[in-house]
């Protein structure tokens, strides 16, 4: 019989390449609201309460979607929350998922890790573990999370992570409360040989409470971190400041990567195209991962600026993180420019390009 080879790629050209396909390739599920910590920037605390976790998705149902995913094309599954390891069929899920071939990823706050947990990964181990990391001072963690002993809790779990040889990263969020913390956040994650890196976004929360942006860094400060830090960003939440370059205006309202090759699962089965991202959604428990990606890519890909806003004719809208649900919870109006993230956007626009711009908004301002 003649020997089958298969030809072997670096993965980031094999990534890329499955990427570019025009296929939905990637999803994150958010197996759950619950968790054990109540992080004051936390856009799904809300939900993380009992009365809330009847709605959530049941085991079969998650197992239909995930046969559902596999069948479609997806090959990249992240599991989130919440946190995800506080479901208590987190396992069932996780090696039912293993099985059908998913390149996993779990995304948690570091606490939950216990030597059973880490064992029972060893056996079947994910594409990588993606721990959120925003603070290493304890008094400050603590309070951040609003759960006393929280950070015992984390620098515990991530010892055991050390040493497992499990492979994870770290991901910071710098906020007005951490930023004077960055240098020892960065030496921290550094100690693991993983590489820093940190955003600055925040969302309001998915109950439209804005009090979450009340930690947001002031624009003069993001720049001074981000040239300090020689940073930029890499994180998937940004992916429409990773394009990086001045653009042409366009009518569209998503000129990110909405609606591509990714989509998000909420706790309560409700799909769309981004974490964050709630002007379209299709629940799985009424359509198929097939029919939901269909009628929500259509949606999100027609919706055009339909009033006169800076945002239609802005050129710097691939340096923004402006998000048409945010600014909706925050105004009322999905259209409305966000001046807060005009001023970001502006600022990484000219440091990137070496250029100096007009910012979005002088019109409406000399007027
Ligand atoms: S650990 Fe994550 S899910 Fe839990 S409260 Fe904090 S931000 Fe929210
Ligand atoms: S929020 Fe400001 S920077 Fe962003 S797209 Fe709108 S006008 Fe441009």
């Amino acid at each position: 019989m003649a020997e089958t080879t298969i030809e072997k790629r670096p993965y980031k050209d094999f990534s890329r390449g499955v990427h570019s396909a025009g296929k939905v390739v990637k999803a994150q599920l958010e197996l759950t609201y619950k968790c054990n910590l109540h992080c004051v920037h936390c856009y799904t605390d809300p939900y993380n309460s009992a009365e809330y976790f009847p709605r959530e998705l049941q085991t079969s149902e998650i197992k239909r979607i995930i046969d559902e995913l596999a069948d479609y094309g997806v090959l990249w599954l992240s599991f989130s929350g919440g946190e995800a390891l506080k479901r208590k069929d987190f396992f069932e899920i996780y090696d039912y998922a293993f099985k059908k071939g998913f390149v996993l990823v779990i995304f948690t706050n570091g606490t939950c890790f216990t030597p059973a947990v880490i064992e029972r990964l060893k056996a079947q181990p994910p594409f990588f573990i993606d721990v959120s990391c925003h603070s290493v001072r304890e008094e400050a963690f603590d309070r951040f999370t609003q759960v006393p002993g929280s950070f015992r809790k984390f620098m515990d779990g991530m010892e055991l992570l050390r040493r497992s040889g499990l492979p994870f990263r770290l991901k910071t969020k710098a906020m007005n409360w951490n930023k004077d913390e960055i240098p020892e956040i960065r030496k921290y994650v550094q100690s693991f040989n993983v590489e820093f890196g940190f955003t600055t976004s925040l969302s309001p929360r998915l109950n439209g409470d804005v009090s979450s942006l009340e930690h947001r860094l002031a624009p003069a400060d993001i720049k001074e971190l981000e040239t300090r830090e020689d940073i930029w960003k890499n994180d998937e939440e940004s992916c429409a400041v990773s394009r990086g370059r001045l653009g042409a205006p366009s009518d569209a309202l998503y000129r990110c990567g909405c609606g591509t090759d990714t989509v998000h699962i909420s706790a309560w089965g409700e799909l769309g195209t981004c974490t964050l991202e709630y002007e379209s959604r299709a629940s799985l428990r009424t359509f198929s991962v097939r029919e939901a990606v269909e009628k929500v890519f259509n949606e999100i890909k027609s919706l055009r600026f339909s009033s006169e806003s800076a945002c239609g004719t802005c050129e710097i809208h691939g340096f923004c993180e402006r998000s048409p649900t945010a600014i909706r919870r925050q105004t009322g109006d999905r259209e409305q420019p966000d001046a807060y993230r005009c001023d970001v956007a502006l600022d990484r626009a000219e440091r990137l390009t070496k250029t100096t711009l007009e910012h979005p908004l002088a019109a409406r301002r000399n007027s």
